[in-house]
């Protein structure tokens, strides 16, 4: 289990429940598990970077 978002993309990650000491000792972050890269990450603001991708999409920029 990884702290930070891997580079495959938003489009890869899962919700995973998280457990009792998960949200214990880290109530802002949220588990993901990747079916890229098969591995889980506790990360926070994926949903603000899938939204940041798709502004840049918006906007033409990548
Ligand atoms: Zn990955």
């Amino acid at each position: 289990m990884k702290l930070t978002v891997c580079g495959c993309g938003t489009g890869h990650l899962e919700r995973v429940e998280r457990s009792w000491w998960m949200r214990l000792l880290f109530p802002g972050r949220r588990l993901y598990y990747c079916s890229a890269c098969r591995s889980t990450r506790l990360v926070r603001k994926v949903l603000r970077a899938r939204a940041d991708t798709a502004a840049r999409e918006v906007a033409g920029v990548r």
